[in-house]
């Protein structure tokens, strides 16, 4: 039997306001130059990428990745004996990509695909959406100007970042198309998109998928972020006596970030190999 399918798991941009209040709790924990000045070897890294490791484009495949990125990354794992996993609502062939050659460990499509092991295979552990619904979202958005839809297995974003006027209008289509399944699947706000996503599955539950394996067990966790999605890693961080470093953007204003947007993380990734590297 069809049930309605619940809203969402995750803040909506509503609750906003009382997400960032517990995250100043936790953020005010330690500042980056706190983070950096502690006891580095220790840590374990969790990374999002759009908006945190790279800026937004204006669609998802005209993003730039910086030069020395993906060598900065791994220089990184290397000095925290594999303990860095990037946390994305990307698919993770997609991350490969623009990491290449780098196969780094991850969660894709906000925890619904891991690969546990560097260049190791990406599992699956959500179903695929069901076709029916993929070509439901595909047809709106081809008939509305502006709106990018992108199936990805497991989720599909749709972004309206050419088209926001249409925000709204896009929204209660979705919640409307979503109605149809199960309550097994999620609408998740982003920056300019909506993932339609697999209940039960986020940035969190990867972190602590992750949490748990030998190479980050017993570390202490920083999470970096800039978006709704991120916010149930900075929660599983904060569980395992960690830290969230929130980057600035269109979901955090400047007087809520430790991090003013990606150039800014960059720096901040590069100063933490300098200290690893000793
Ligand atoms: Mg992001």
């Amino acid at each position: 039997m069809r049930s309605s399918a619940k809203h969402t798991s995750l803040p909506a941009k509503g609750n906003a306001a009382v997400q960032n209040a517990d995250l100043a709790d936790i953020a005010a924990r330690r500042s980056p130059e706190e983070i950096l000045a502690g006891e580095v070897s220790n840590y374990a890294l969790f990374l999002d990428c759009d908006g945190t490791l790279l800026d937004i484009a204006p669609t998802p495949d005209e993003v730039h990745v910086p030069g020395g990125l993906a060598d900065l990354l791994t220089r990184i794992t290397q000095h925290l004996d594999g303990a860095v996993a990037v946390l994305t609502g990307r698919q993770l062939d997609e991350i490969d990509v623009l990491l290449e050659p780098w196969q780094l460990i991850g969660a894709g499509v906000h925890g619904a695909e891991l690969r546990t092991k560097p260049g190791g295979p990406i599992t699956q552990v959500a179903e695929r959406l069901p076709v029916s619904l993929e070509e439901q979202v595909l047809r709106r958005a081809q008939h509305l100007p502006g709106i990018i839809a992108e199936p990805k297995g497991p989720g599909i974003a749709v972004h309206y970042r050419q088209a926001p006027h249409l925000k709204n209008a896009l929204e209660s289509e979705l919640r409307a198309i979503i109605t149809e399944y199960s309550d097994d699947l999620v609408l998740c706000p982003g920056r300019k998109l909506f993932e339609i996503i697999p209940a039960g599955h986020s940035k969190g539950t990867a972190l602590e998928t992750f949490a748990a394996m030998p190479k980050f067990a017993g570390r202490r966790p920083i999470m970096i972020g800039d978006d709704v999605g991120d916010l149930p890693a900075f929660a599983a961080a904060a569980r395992l006596d960690g830290f969230a470093l929130r980057v600035a953007g269109e979901h955090f204003g400047r007087d809520d970030v430790e991090l003013n947007g990606p150039a800014d993380v960059i720096s901040w990734l590069e100063r933490l190999a300098q200290r690893l590297t000793g």
